[in-house]
């Protein structure tokens, strides 16, 4: 029997940046949150946006009319679109839903929005990275009670916006992208007010429902595909097991794919009752200890998979099911911006015969939302650097090529295969990507790099030359940026002020924060960071190995966009980054003042790195330099430094088999980064976040004199967890929330205080906020430190 099955084209993405070359859907979207444009006007906008955006990727190369071009614009975010599209509105919300119907109905923008955003005391969806990613999206709450139905079309608008454009141009066929339900779901957390022992994924028939009906819809406007995304499916850190998830799965996809019907083989749509379906797994390997995801989509009626050969292996077969299936092979990384080694890359192509894929498509490995437009919009960047690098629309030509030279053979891409080659040889040999002095130093380390003395010795040592009273009180480094700050910055980026300009303007801030610490009677100061522009480019810049771009921005989540620098050589500091604006803070007060680095792990996190080291070796070459940073700023006669790890837990690998290595690789490089310095100095670190689940003794491998963790919010829950955990050094968690202008009472402050104070030796205990003050501003600021100093003093004198 002739195996059927339905054509992908030769080469797809599974997405594409939505923010637009210079931001557009942010001016757009930010304009409405202004009252200065209507609903309608940002409809308009955007559905510009999406006509221009989808032709481009036409004119890229992508198949017009076969649903090469993803559809994946997204005016937020494409968690909360799956909780739009169902009308899944948490309680506090609810009336914002027109009608209010038990299957729930449709939100407006400003609907859509405010669950975003939050509303007067109603607070917004909380928000968290998505997989390994810097990318970040709202968590739906899901009870037994929440509505959910199919109750917004706006997929289906916006495919037959594409396919019928209004304006008589080019029109494009798009293949709409959605979450797919079992990831929707298991990235839901319980509702406030469900019971014990509910779990989301209980609603699983009933999100299943609507995207049948969703489903039906799509396949009625003509629709030939739809991608289902299911990340879900390539990690081990959701709390829920294998042989669960594979239930949902084959629930969900026997009632989609199986029971609804597709179009036939020669492409008749008629009487479909569905599009084609592509599940995704993006951002890693299908294949597990804990099971075998690639059999178990295989498995499935679906009529084609896409798998991420960047992350995962390649896998060994065949796969029995998959012959009648498209296998989207993700060669092009999606998360990442270097351009491929198209020939490596043809070969694996070919390599995927075994599996026996009824067809193979070219993909994105992810996609490619992660990465920035367009390396052309770059005039800044050095040209051989430029040559290496692969944006958004690099990438989208290179499954094109990969395409071509899959189906008619490498002579007929031999030109692109040869640049592609001449590129990666060009960047082996370039000068700066390997430095044989930074290497030795790396390769001549030794165990006792990474070791301090003991930590009674330290604290004795510290204690000292500092002379601290118990409870002492600090803050985690930064103080509001007021636009004042910005303004000076932005005038001197565009040089209309002078180095001596900016530098009287950076101290006469750092002067008036020092003096403001003093005055509320903080025990250990910090300079504020008035000058850095962000924790990791402002490193990046400053060092050897880094580019930094113009127009390289990223969704990091809703119009909040990041441009990571570019982390191409190997790592060394040609000066010192910090020293001078801590000394001149330390010089204005006989206070200690806490100098302010970003850690290895967190530097990694927050830029794109390179693929030609193993990133514990690159970390390794920042922590080095910040090493010496760490000597210089002692030298400079700063006692106190802390290194900043916020990102500690963001990269832990999504397969628990991984964790080990990552554990033992972040733990060293940042004991590298801090280990020489003197016992008597004191070296703290800060952690942005209190699940630390797998993470919590890493924390205590940190071996960091003082740890700050945020805690307000869980009532101080993590002390106790780290006293459990056998962690015995200085913690200093939050008292109160910085993520909101709130101003703690001094009740509220001594409550914790004391309650931090009873789960663990009290002479342990720093009194801090929770994160950095640059987001605030300096009214808030200034009460809610002043009550934290004044709830301090009362603890301090019932000990
Ligand atoms: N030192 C940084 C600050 O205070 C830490 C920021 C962070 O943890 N993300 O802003
Ligand atoms: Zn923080």
């Amino acid at each position: 029997m002739a195996v059927k099955f339905t054509h992908l084209p030769q080469a797809t993405i599974l997405g594409y940046p939505r923010i637009g070359r210079r931001r557009e859907l942010k001016r757009a979207v930010e304009a409405f949150w202004a009252g200065r444009t209507t609903a309608d006007e940002l409809e308009a906008t955007t559905r510009d946006l999406r006509l221009a955006t989808a032709r481009h990727l036409v004119d890229l190369g992508l198949d017009a009319g076969s649903a090469a071009v993803p559809g994946s614009f997204s005016y937020y975010d494409q968690v909360l679109d799956t909780v739009a599209l169902l009308g899944a509105v948490p309680e506090r919300f609810r009336d914002l839903a027109s009608t209010g119907s038990t299957n729930g109905s449709a939100l407006s923008l400003e609907g859509y929005f405010t669950l975003a955003r939050g509303e007067g005391d109603k607070p917004p969806l909380e928000m968290t990275k998505w997989f390994d990613t810097n990318y970040h999206y709202l968590v739906p709450e899901i009870g037994p009670d929440t509505p959910i139905g199919f109750v917004d079309d706006r997929a289906v608008r916006e495919f037959t916006e594409l396919a019928q454009p209004a304006d008589g141009g080019q029109a494009v066929v798009t293949r709409p992208v959605l979450v797919g339900p079992v990831t929707f779901l298991l990235l839901s957390k319980a509702a406030d007010n469900a019971p014990d022992g509910f779990r989301p994924l209980d609603r699983l028939d009933d999100v299943v429902a609507a995207y049948a009906e969703l489903l039906r819809a799509l396949a009625a406007a003509g629709a030939p595909w739809v991608q289902l995304d299911e990340p879900a499916l390539v990690t081990d850190l959701l709390d829920v097991s294998f042989d669960e998830v594979a239930d949902a799965v084959r629930r969900a996809y026997a009632r989609l794919a199986t029971d609804l019907s597709a179009a036939s083989v020669d492409g008749d749509a008629g009487g479909a009752e569905r599009p084609a379906i592509l599940v995704t797994a993006p951002y890693g390997d299908l294949r597990s200890e804990a099971g075998d995801g690639l059999a178990l989509l295989a498995g499935t009626d679906v009529e084609a998979i896409a798998i991420d050969l960047v992350k995962g292996a390649v896998p060994e077969g065949p796969v029995p099911g998959l012959e009648n299936k498209t296998l989207v092979a993700g060669v092009i990384d999606g998360h990442n911006i270097w351009r491929a080694d198209l020939d490596a890359r043809l070969t694996t192509l070919e390599g995927l015969a075994p599996l026996g894929a009824g067809a193979v498509t070219v993909g994105s490995s992810t996609s490619l939302l992660h990465v920035p437009h367009d390396v052309a919009d770059e005039p800044r960047l050095d040209a051989g650097l430029k040559s290496w690098l692969a944006f958004a629309d690099q990438k989208v030509r290179e499954v094109v090529t990969l395409a071509t030279g899959l189906a008619d053979g490498r002579p007929a891409v031999a030109e692109q295969l040869a640049e592609s080659t001449a590129a990666v040889r060009s960047r082996a040999e370039a000068p700066g990507v390997v430095v044989p002095s930074v290497r030795d130093r790396a390769a001549a380390l030794t165990p006792a790099d990474v070791e301090r003395a003991p930590y009674a010795e330290r604290a004795a040592a510290q204690q000292a030359t500092l002379g601290l009273p118990p409870l002492p009180t600090t803050t985690i480094g930064s103080f509001p940026q007021t636009s004042e700050i910005r303004t000076t910055r932005a005038a001197w980026v565009r040089g209309e002020l002078s180095d001596a300009e900016y530098t009287a303007a950076m101290r006469a801030e750092i002067a008036s924060t020092v003096a403001l610490q003093e005055e509320l009677g903080l025990d250990v100061l910090v300079h504020g960071e008035p000058e850095r522009n962000d924790m990791v480019q402002y490193f990046a810049e400053q060092l050897d190995g880094f580019a930094t771009t113009v127009h390289g921005w990223v969704q990091s989540y809703g119009s909040r966009c990041v441009r990571p620098p570019i982390l191409w050589g190997d790592v060394s500091r040609p000066a010192p980054l910090t020293v001078d604006w801590t000394a001149y803070a330390a010089s204005l007060t006989d206070k200690p003042v806490k100098g302010m680095l970003t850690g290895p792990v967190t530097i990694l996190a927050w830029s794109f790195v390179r693929d030609d080291l193993p990133l514990g070796d690159t970390a390794d070459q920042v922590a080095l330099a910040l090493r010496d940073e760490v000597t210089d700023l002692e030298q400079a006669g700063i006692g106190v430094v802390q290194v900043d790890e916020p990102a500690l837990r963001e990269l832990l690998p999504l397969r628990r088999s991984a964790h080990a290595d990552y554990l033992e690789w972040s733990v060293r490089s940042f004991r590298l980064s801090t280990a020489g310095a003197g016992t008597a100095t004191q070296v703290h670190t800060h952690l942005c976040y209190s699940e630390f689940g797998q993470v919590i003794g890493a924390i205590d491998g940190l071996d960091a004199d003082v740890t700050s963790v945020e805690a307000a919010r869980s009532r101080m829950e993590i002390v106790p967890e780290l006293a459990d955990a056998g962690y015995g050094r200085g913690i200093g968690p939050g008292v109160y929330d910085i993520h909101s202008p709130r101003v703690p009472s001094v009740e509220e402050v001594t409550d914790l205080v004391s309650l931090a104070a009873k789960s663990i030796d009290p002479r342990l205990v720093w009194v801090n906020p929770d994160c950095g003050l640059k987001t605030r501003g300096y009214a808030e600021t200034t009460e809610s430190l002043r009550n934290l100093v004044t709830a301090t003093r009362e603890v301090r004198a019932t000990l």
